[in-house]
Formats: structure tokens, C-alpha cells, sequence
């Protein structure tokens, strides 16, 4: 049993089981979540025997480092972890202050915008279902979901590292492998878990949850009236070129979407961020921009245009500057903020999906 998969309620129940004082449920708790520990016998605080127990009993850590590459410029570190069962799972970290990152746009410091920006993005299932045909977890097919323990294994991974250079991970996004909508509850009780104020302690504010489209998550979403932001991966002005993207608009077309959004932002006065990867010649025109425009009106939201990361299994390439630039300039002359964000870290194939990609077809 992975020790990350139980909530508080659990291991307090687990200690009683064994015939363990119920403060010992705090002691492990603040254990994992407050000094990171990731091994039993770093839980000095506690018995030699309920050690052992532990040892014997559960798992501490699910995640093998397969490979790492940093960028050249140092800024970004992908890991590619594998799982007990060899799946392979990515995470990313981001040591920039992008504020395209953050929905905000006037994040405070202690937001950690600037130089002490620190965002993670996590996956939330091994490969994907969606099949999103620009998108190297899409072209990789579906694995498994991954458990809430999983989920959050890879934020105390890298809150681990952090903490060796007395640094603090200040942003994580749920945009790694996979549709965390898919996936739901796990990434919920992950969400949870680490927002837990006597844990982690990792502010709902502080989360983003990107989604293909799913509408009756969406809605679910909006009815749960969480502080977690979230981004809906939009690509495409009209369902027939959606549908050529992202198979999934077939299910739910771009007007379900777009309401479930009217929706979310009724429910909860949250601003919603809309994702496009930008692809030269397919979906970065003036036009375009005009249509989305059309459709996005009066909603509460921002676009986050990205120039699309090349993959080995589409042939599409990115848009230049100068016609990313243009894109956003339509759309903001017709009400709509609109932030370019260049990709870094490309060097090191930080696009979701591209390092399991690579090493899979090796
Ligand atoms: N499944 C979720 C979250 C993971 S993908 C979703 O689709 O939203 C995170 C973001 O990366 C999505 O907006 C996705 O459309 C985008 N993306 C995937 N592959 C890309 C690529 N090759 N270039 C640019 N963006 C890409
Ligand atoms: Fe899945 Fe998101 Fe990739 Fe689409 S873009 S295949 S939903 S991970």
C-alpha cells in the first residue's frame, strides 16, 4: 500500500488497527507533508517496532528516476519517472516567473511571480485517451490512471529537491500526461491531500487544472466551487477543425464547452484561462482570432497562446513571433487578453509526453 494514497482519516484508522496512540496519525502526517520524509526510518519521532511496521507494511516510494535532463539554460528540469508496474510518467519543473503561467495577471510576490517562481507540472494518468494528434502523450495511446498517491508523489519529489537549495515549489499545474478530468477523483483527493493546512499546505489558489474539454467534469468542477484554477484547451475557432485536433469535440463540441465555462465562471466569479497552440497556418490567422473572439464574448477569461511544440507524430510546426504576435493583437482589439508564452526548456523536450515519447520509440 502506497502511504501517499491514504488521506488523514485513513492512516488515523490504520494506526488503530495496529494499536497505535492516535497523535502517531499526526506525527506521520507532519512526517510526510511538513519534512518531506520519504523513508520510515527518517520518522524518528516514532517507535522502533511501528517503523518497521511501516516499512513492511507500505511503500514510501513509487517513483524510479528514469532519466533527467535539465535545459541549457538551466531553468527547467524534466524527470521522467518510472512506476512500480514500468509505466512512465513526467515532471516538469519551471524556475521562471512567467506570468502567463498564472491566470493573474498581477500576481502578488508572494505569489512568487519573478525570480522565485517555482511551477510544477504534474501528470495525472501514464499516456492518455484523448488523442489530441499534436500532443506526444496523445500520440503515446492510454496506459492507466495514476492514484492520488501517485499524483502526489511527484510534488513531494520535487519539493524534496527544493527544499536541498531551501526553495519552495510555489505553483503547480496539472498539465503533464494525461486529462486529469479523465481521471477525476485521484486528482481531486490528490488536490486535497496536498492542500491539507496541517501538511503540505499547498494553497487551492495555487493549483491550475487543464482540461481537453470535458463538459460533465467541467460542470462538476463548477458545482464544487473550488479556489483551483482552471484552463480549458480550446485550439480551434470551429468544431470541424477542432474535431480534426482533438478528437474528443465530437463528444462535447466547442458550444457545449463554452457554456460549461459560462457555467464554471457563474459559479465560482473565477477567471478562466483558455489554451491554444499556436500552429502555423492551421489556427494563428487574424480570422481565427476574430471568431474565438466572437465566441468567448462576455466571458470571464483569458487566452494563453503557445507556439506549438513539434512532435514526431504531427506535422505541424509552430507559429513564428511575428504571427503570434498578430494573433493576440486581434484578439485584444476585440476585448479579449491574450498572453503569448514562448516555450522554454524546448531543448529539452519539455512539451508534455515528449521524453516518454522519445525513450518509448528508442
Ligand atoms: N490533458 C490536459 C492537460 C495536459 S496537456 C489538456 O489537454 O488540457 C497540457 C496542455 O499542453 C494542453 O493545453 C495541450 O493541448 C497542450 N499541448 C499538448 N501537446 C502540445 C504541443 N505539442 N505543443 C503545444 N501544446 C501542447
Ligand atoms: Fe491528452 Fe491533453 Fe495530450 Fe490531449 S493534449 S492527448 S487531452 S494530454
Amino acid at each position: 500500500m502506497l502511504i501517499y494514497d491514504l488521506d488523514f482519516d485513513s492512516i488515523t484508522k490504520l494506526l488503530q488497527e495496529w494499536d497505535e496512540p492516535s497523535y502517531r496519525a499526526r506525527q506521520i502526517w507532519q512526517g510526510l507533508y511538513q519534512h518531506l520524509y520519504d523513508a520510515p526510518g527518517q520518522f524518528t519521532n516514532l517507535s522502533k517496532p511501528l517503523r518497521e511496521k511501516m516499512a513492511e507494511r507500505l511503500t514510501f516510494s513509487p517513483l524510479k528516476v528514469k532519466v533527467y535532463q535539465d535545459s541549457s539554460d538551466g531553468f527547467t528540469r524534466k524527470t521522467l519517472f518510472e512506476l512500480p508496474d514500468k509505466n512512465l510518467i513526467e515532471a516538469v519543473l519551471m524556475r521562471y516567473g512567467d506570468p502567463a503561467d498564472s491566470p493573474h495577471p498581477n500576481p502578488s510576490p508572494k505569489s512568487g511571480r519573478g525570480a522565485n517562481r517555482r511551477t510544477l507540472c504534474i501528470s495525472t494518468q501514464a499516456g492518455c485517451a484523448m488523442g489530441c494528434v499534436f500532443c506526444a502523450t496523445g500520440q503515446m495511446g492510454f496506459k492507466r490512471h495514476l492514484s492520488s498517491g501517485e499524483i502526489i508523489a511527484q510534488a513531494l519529489y520535487y519539493a524534496r529537491m527544493l527544499k536541498e537549495e531551501n526553495q519552495v515549489v510555489t505553483n503547480i499545474v496539472l498539465m503533464g500526461m494525461g486529462e486529469p478530468f479523465h481521471n477525476y477523483d485521484n486528482t481531486m483527493a490528490a488536490i486535497d491531500r496536498l492542500n491539507d493546512s496541517n501538511g503540505f499546505n499547498f494553497g487551492a489558489r495555487r493549483f491550475t487544472i487543464s482540461t481537453v474539454g470535458l463538459v460533465p467534469q467541467i460542470r462538476r468542477f463548477a458545482d464544487q466551487k473550488r479556489q483551483v484554477n482552471l484552463a480549458i484547451s480550446l485550439h480551434a475557432a470551429d468544431d470541424e477543425s477542432r474535431v480534426a485536433m482533438l478528437p474528443v469535440n465530437k463528444k462535447y463540441n466547442i458550444d457545449e464547452v463554452i457554456d460549461a465555462c459560462r457555467y464554471y465562471v457563474s459559479q465560482t466569479h473565477r477567471r478562466i484561462t483558455f489554451e491554444w497552440a499556436l500552429i502555423n497556418g492551421v489556427n494563428d490567422t487574424p480570422e481565427i482570432a476574430k471568431k474565438l473572439a466572437a465566441r468567448l464574448k462576455g466571458l470571464m477569461c483569458h487566452v494563453n497562446a503557445i507556439p506549438l511544440n513539434p512532435t514526431m507524430g504531427y506535422n505541424g510546426q509552430a507559429t513564428s513571433r511575428e504571427r503570434a504576435a498578430a494573433f493576440k493583437e486581434s484578439l485584444e482589439q476585440a476585448g479579449i487578453p491574450c498572453t503569448i508564452r514562448m516555450r522554454r526548456g524546448i531543448d529539452i523536450n519539455a512539451g508534455c509526453g515528449q521524453l516518454a515519447g522519445s525513450i518509448v520509440s528508442v
